[in-house]
């Protein structure tokens, strides 16, 4: 009874750099791409000049309802019987599928979010291929502990799956987020609805065919682009739905923990905003600091939740490194994302665009000192130049608040006592960088920093095994490594009389 698309097929031909492209642009529901039941679309656009890509199927509460539907009957039916060695050859094939489609599939990434093909490529769809692959490996080892203690009794746990899930993803990291989500729900044996960023649902739709190719059954994995207000509410308030895991912005994070608690209160995990501190010790070396800082704010144009969007300079050495760090930030190319030699390419959008510049002028205003950057660069598209702000005061604006965007704040300090303080003096808690030589104080700082992440001597860096998350209002739940998989499972207790 699904709507079908008059030609049959959802395909539209898309610009793919130097290529013509087949795209889909329907929802993913049950296996099949579909009209939305509202006849409703969106459009999806290149943020490098604006222009429309594609009209994409407007996921809303009918199509989450339907979503939801199939996947409780197929869970039910079909996934819970399924082991977990063979759940994991599933998502291991889907992993070599994206591996063969990676060109097209960083393309499309790069099309639709701003990111550079190159980047694309080597980092999100590398490590979204190596987190799938790892939870592959979790899959038949899901288990729980026996208790013998007591010999009247026998005592076992299971780790079972929660059944349907929902994952809400953002923008900035598409086809990553939607691989730290997938491989964990689908190796501990839950289905899912996933509804990505209206403003880049054209990866996680790409996806999908893969899904179904690999041989993933149908009903598994949804994918319901549309509105967080509409598609994801409906979503979070679903009574079916046992799990939603957010990533996002702590404003609607908070949103959807109510939508939990007036519904049906289904487990949450939310992996929010942050503010990130980078400290800069008088002992560091200055060359590393520097390409840290560089990768720490600039990294994915400043659009990422634990990009080190403070930094703390020791007062000693405030000048030289301010120097590198300029001429850093000013060797960084911006251009066209499909262009081999550009670094940095637009932000997502028109309405990113006016609001990272208008933190810019207000920083200016309360007494920032602009070192280098501090425009839009260009009338087309929404490219912002890699922007330095010094001597920061602690209560300004763009010292406290997530700006998303390649804008760094910079202040000095003279104590590691008072450069913790003010570190943590954040209501975010994401992650948090220090740059050293010396390796006691690497330590003591870490263990006293109120962040989820902390890396020494450099900064952005993930693995699909190390577990990442947030303290404070930077959210709770823990994705990547073995952590995630408590995200996806909930415990069982057995207990077995022996012959009382
Ligand atoms: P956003 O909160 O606007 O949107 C994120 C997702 O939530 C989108 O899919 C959106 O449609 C949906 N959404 C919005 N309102 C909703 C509602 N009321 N109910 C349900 N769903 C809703 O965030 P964004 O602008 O896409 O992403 C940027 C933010 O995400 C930044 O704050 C960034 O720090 C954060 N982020 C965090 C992490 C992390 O792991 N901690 C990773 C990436 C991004």
């Amino acid at each position: 009874g699904w709507r079908r698309f008059a030609s049959a097929s959802d395909l539209v031909d898309v610009q793919l750099g130097k290529e013509i492209s087949k795209v889909h642009t329907g929802l993913f529901i049950n296996g099949s791409f579909v009209k939305s039941a509202s006849g409703k679309t969106f459009k999806t656009f290149n943020p490098a000049n604006g222009e429309v890509i594609a009209e994409v199927q407007e996921g809303d509460k009918a199509d989450i309802e339907a979503a939801v539907k199939t996947a409780k009957a197929t869970y039910e039916n079909v996934w819970s019987k399924v082991e977990g060695a063979e759940r994991g050859r599933l998502l291991w094939r889907l992993a070599d599928l994206m591996e063969r489609d990676i060109k097209k599939l960083a393309a499309l990434e790069a099309l639709d979010n701003g990111k550079t093909a190159a980047v694309a490529e080597a980092g999100d769809l590398r490590l979204a291929i190596d987190c799938l692959k790892y939870y592959a490996g979790w899959a038949d080892k899901i288990e729980g502990k026996v208790n013998m203690d007591k010999s009247t009794y026998m005592n076992y746990t299971r780790h079972e799956p929660i059944g349907v899930v929902g994952q809400i993803i953002p923008w900035n990291f598409p086809i990553l987020m939607f691989a730290w989500k997938l491989g964990p729900a689908l190796a501990c044996g839950n289905v899912t609805i996933v509804k990505p960023s209206e403003k880049t649902p054209l990866t996680a739709l790409a996806i999908a065919a893969p899904v179904k190719e690999a041989g993933i059954p149908d009903g598994v994995v949804n994918v319901v682009p549309g509105y967080g207000p509409t598609a994801g509410a409906a979503l979070t308030a679903h009574p079916d739905v046992h799990k939603i895991a957010f990533t996002g912005s702590t404003r609607a994070g908070r949103i959807v923990m109510e939508g939990a608690a007036k519904s049906n209160l289904k487990k949450v995990s939310l992996e929010l905003g942050g503010k990130s501190p980078a400290i800069v010790f008088d002992d560091a070396d200055i060359d590393q600091a520097v390409n840290w800082c560089k990768v720490g704010i600039f990294f994915n144009h400043g659009q990422t939740c634990c990009a080190s969007s403070r930094v703390f300079v020791h007062e000693s050495i405030k000048d030289k490194f301010l120097a590198a760090y300029k001429k850093a930030a000013e060797s960084i190319k911006l251009g066209d994302q499909f262009d081999p030699t550009t670094d940095q390419g637009p932000q997502i959008d028109e309405t990113q665009l006016n609001t990272i510049l208008s933190y810019i002028e207000h920083g200016k205003q309360e007494g920032a000192t602009l070192v280098t950057g501090g425009k839009r660069a260009g009338t087309k598209g929404y490219f912002v130049e890699p922007t330095i702000l010094a001597d920061v005061k602690d209560t300004a604006k763009i010292w406290q608040e997530e700006i998303f965007g390649p804008v760094v704040a910079v202040s000095t300090f003279k104590t590691e006592e008072e450069v913790l303080k003010r570190a943590n003096d954040s209501n975010y808690g994401l992650a948090a960088s220090l740059f050293t030589k010396d390796l006691n104080r690497a330590v003591r700082v870490s263990n006293k920093l109120q962040a989820g992440t902390v890396w020494v001597n450099c900064h952005n860096v993930f693995d699909q095994n190390t577990p990442f998350g947030g303290y404070k209002e930077s959210g709770f739940g823990r994705e990547l490594g073995e952590y995630a998989l408590e995200l996806y499972t909930q415990v069982k207790t057995v207990k077995i009389n022996l012959g009382q």
